[in-house]
């Protein structure tokens, strides 16, 4: 091969690799602007121009950078003042990566991903830049976010319904103390733990004497008002581990974890004197009668309940406004 055959094949050669890289740079789908540092922008590709809405690279080239970027970026940063920085950063380090708010020719702003390359080209150093538009990545987590936030209020609020349904099923409508339903619930609880412990565990009837009386001669409203104040004067002598229970009709229950049945006793008896001294609804002044049974290990708790209500007829029938241990019923 002679000297000029070497050359024409050398020239064979350039022009496939330069018909090989421009036609990378002319089909990619991201934008890709060169840039000189001094003079703005030097080239472009076709994809930049879609994405800036410009009509011939003639419109792009020579434009500064800030030219098409919004004023500010994030935190009111002037672009100008970030352009520079992040240049200084592709030339030192040969790249900057970083997200970006750019604006087409319209004056549209559109969020984007930026990387910088610091390159050599005709003896000038350059930086190549290639932009991706972000805006339906960015719309789409605008979406997740905005479908994450509204499906933990939803989760907050099915929660407090849950919590407030929770509640009405174990409350008594009336007087806002606990049902039997929930009773049954943290009784095996209650019990479960004192075993644990070997703390006692009581249990308290309540009834109230000669009620049948009120709604008889002051009407049924009348004698619901009362109940509901009973409920109130007994809940306020009670700790908070205590559960004052609507037993039904006009009898209340109240299961006293740690205390035996002694110490159950003489907070009945608390209980019984200060109903005794307590002014109703009409003036109205009533007093109870009380059973005491501390659970015992022979106790399923039928025969537990059965033990407290054979005190509360002793009560009953030795007089009632008295509290009777189970013990000496
Ligand atoms: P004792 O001293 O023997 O307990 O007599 P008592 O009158 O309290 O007992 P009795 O069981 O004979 O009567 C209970 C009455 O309580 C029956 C009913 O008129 C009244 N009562 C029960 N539940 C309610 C209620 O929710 N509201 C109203 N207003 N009255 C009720
Ligand atoms: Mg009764
Ligand atoms: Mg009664």
């Amino acid at each position: 091969m002679d000297d000029r055959e070497t050359l024409l094949a050398r020239i064979a050669l350039l022009e496939e690799s330069e018909h090989y890289f421009r036609t990378l740079f002319e089909t990619t789908l991201d934008a890709i602007l060169l840039i000189d540092p001094e003079r703005g922008i030097f080239d472009c590709n076709p994809a930049s121009l879609t994405m800036f809405r410009a009509t011939s690279r003639r419109a792009l080239c020579q434009l500064r950078p800030s030219a098409l970027s919004a004023r500010h970026q994030s935190g009111w940063i002037p672009s100008a003042d970030l352009i520079v920085h992040h240049m200084a950063e592709a030339f030192e380090k040969g790249h900057s990566r970083f997200e970006w708010q750019a604006r087409r020719l319209d004056g549209e702003e559109f969020p984007v991903h930026v990387t910088l390359i610091a390159i050599a080209l005709h003896g000038r150093r350059m930086v190549q830049c290639v932009m991706r538009d972000q805006t339906e990545l960015k719309s789409r987590e605008r979406e997740a976010l905005l479908a994450h936030k509204a499906l933990k209020q939803s989760n907050h609020e099915l929660q407090v319904a849950l919590e407030q349904l929770q509640l009405a099923a174990s409350t008594d409508q009336l007087t806002s103390a606990w049902n039997r339903r929930f009773f049954n619930k943290v009784l095996s609880t209650e019990r479960a733990r004192a075993a644990r412990s070997g703390h006692p565990l009581s249990l308290i009837l309540v009834d109230i004497d000669h009620f049948k009386a009120i709604p008889d001669s002051h009407g049924h409203l009348v004698g619901d008002r009362v109940l509901v104040e009973m409920a109130a004067l007994l809940q306020e002598s009670l700790r908070q581990s205590d559960y004052l229970i609507r037993w039904g009709g006009e009898e209340f229950a109240i299961l006293t974890p740690d205390l035996d049945e002694e110490n159950g006793a003489q907070l009945a008896e608390r209980l019984r004197d200060k109903v005794s001294n307590h002014r109703f609804s009409e003036g109205l002044t009533l007093t109870i009668s009380a059973g005491v049974a501390q659970l015992n290990d022979e106790d399923v708790p039928t025969r537990w309940v059965s033990r407290a209500d054979q005190a509360l007829y002793s009560a009953k029938t030795s007089g009632r406004n008295r509290v009777v241990m189970a013990a000496s019923a």
